[in-house]
């Protein structure tokens, strides 16, 4: 097997968050106004939130509207959800706020194995389920950039989110590399493994805490595993 790129999800995968649900952010956002809301009502309402926002096409419109009117239809809608009384001051206090209440960083390996992948002459990619500019965001904040990705696509770039075959394919391009070429690397069976298995690309899935218990899916636990696996 010849590999000449390997590509990665970001959150759960280089990266890690905090937090295991996105309304933990909201919950702490709220609670520095003090306002306070219980996470069960948030995930809850995240919930319906996102129904309604499939049912109206908000959701349609991930990566397509700016991302910050993007984030200020779903803060709106999610507020509204809660209960919660926002003009429009406080939805853009929300947006804000955001990127800088979640805490992250590096997993321990993350930046070795790049080095090394780099080093060998891999070209690098990462495709990740949030707009281009908030992966930079956290890129610069984690010292990530510097090592040099190839490409990265969020979700508007591609303009869909994974699984969709389009935002594999619209990376592989943009690397010109075939997908037998390509390995995919990331924490998500449906998204990451199975979407990335679903264009051609070789798969892994990264299963730090062995949450996934699926067999016959090709797992590591640690990224330097990846190394063993490319000549
Ligand atoms: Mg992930």
């Amino acid at each position: 097997m010849t590999i000449k790129a390997v590509l990665f999800d970001m959150w759960g995968t280089l990266i890690h968050a905090d937090i295991e649900h996105p309304g933990e952010i909201l919950q702490r956002i709220l609670a520095s106004r003090g306002i306070s809301r219980s996470l069960d009502e948030i995930k809850t309402e995240w919930l319906n939130a996102e129904k309604k926002a499939k049912d109206t096409s908000l959701l349609s419109l991930f990566g397509k509207l700016p991302p910050e009117e993007y984030w200020y239809k779903w803060n709106s809608l999610i507020l509204k959800h809660l209960g919660i009384a926002a003009n429009a001051e406080f939805v853009k206090t929300v947006n804000s706020k955001w990127n800088n209440t979640v805490g992250f960083a590096l997993y321990p390996e993350t930046k070795e194995v790049l080095l090394e992948l780099r080093r060998r002459g891999l070209k690098l990619g990462l495709i990740s389920t949030a707009y281009t500019e908030e992966i930079h965001f956290f890129l610069e904040r984690t010292g990530l950039k510097k090592t040099g990705f190839d490409i990265i696509v969020g979700v508007d770039a591609a303009q869909c989110m994974k699984p969709h075959p389009a935002i594999f394919k619209y990376a592989l391009r943009k690397l010109k590399v075939r997908p037998e070429e390509a390995m995919f690397v990331g924490d998500n069976v449906e998204a990451d493994y199975k979407g990335a298995k679903n264009v051609g690309m070789y798969a892994l899935l990264i299963n730090r805490t062995e949450r996934h218990r699926q067999s016959g899916l090709r797992t590591i636990k640690n990224l330097k595993e990846i190394l063993s696996q490319i000549d």
